[in-house]
């Protein structure tokens, strides 16, 4: 991939982020900067090559997608917990899933787990569309509000059951899963466009990062890289 700055979305140009702002908690101080520039270099080193993901990575603030009283820890390369018993991923996570989804300007990219929207966020800095879908309610209004109030374009969010996907809005470019599957989601793989990828965790307690491209109208072909550990695929949604 190379750096596109046309495409390539950076919030800093466009979000007031002062300290005498109404939202105090949205203050990216040169403390927060240090320790984020850090967590990028141990990302780097643990694999993750490319540069228009580190640079997403590193100026997007891990912090805000956190509540006030967590954000010291948004800096470790550690999956932490939101509203809901979720979590929004290890940010080694984030790039590792981004990184195979070779994101392009202008993809067409169907998010599953919204959680906090940092990875939707990361997704849309990179020139993609972003349709993201949250099945837990609090989740998907807070990811939502807090996505109007940094500005980040490009990402459209949805209380929906991600089992079933966007039908209307298929096919997809892309899709990312954010949450583990016991099995291939077929009604998902199905809103691939021929050529699409998908990203997706599947197993029961660990999960085996799978991506899989739709190479005809019937055929997928499987490719199987690193195990990780997400919080549960599960049907139905749930409300307030
Ligand atoms: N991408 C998120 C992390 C997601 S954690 C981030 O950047 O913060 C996984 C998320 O998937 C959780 O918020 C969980 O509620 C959601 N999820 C689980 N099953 C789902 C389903 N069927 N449809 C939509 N979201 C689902």
């Amino acid at each position: 991939m190379t750096l596109d700055e046309d495409y390539f979305y950076d919030p800093r140009k466009k979000t007031k982020i002062t300290a005498g702002s109404q939202r105090a908690h949205l203050i990216d101080s040169y403390r927060h900067k240090g320790m984020r520039k850090k967590l990028v270099q141990e990302i780097q080193k643990k694999g993750i090559k490319d540069s228009r993901i580190l640079k997403a990575l590193s100026i997007l603030p891990r912090h805000f997608f956190l509540d006030k009283a967590f954000e010291e820890w948004a800096y470790q390369d550690k999956p932490f917990p939101i509203a809901k018993e979720q979590t929004i991923s290890q940010p080694y996570t984030v790039a590792y899933q981004t990184a195979l989804l070779n994101v392009q300007k202008g993809d067409k990219i169907l998010e599953i787990g919204t959680g906090s929207g940092y990875q939707a966020s990361i997704l849309s800095m990179l020139g993609a569309k972003v349709f993201t879908i949250e099945r837990q309610e609090t989740l998907y209004l807070s990811a939502k509000k807090l996505n109007r109030e940094l500005k980040i374009p490009r990402i459209k969010f949805y209380h929906k059951d991600g089992f079933e996907g966007l039908p209307r809005l298929a096919p997809f470019d892309k899709i990312l899963v954010t949450a583990g599957a016991k099995e291939k989601p077929e009604t998902l793989l199905h809103q691939l466009a021929i050529g699409g990828q998908m990203v997706i965790p599947i197993g029961e307690e660990v999960q085996v990062m799978y991506r899989i491209t739709r190479k005809s109208e019937t055929q997928f072909m499987d490719e199987k890289f690193d195990k990780f550990k997400f919080v549960p695929f599960l049907p139905g949604l749930e409300k307030d």
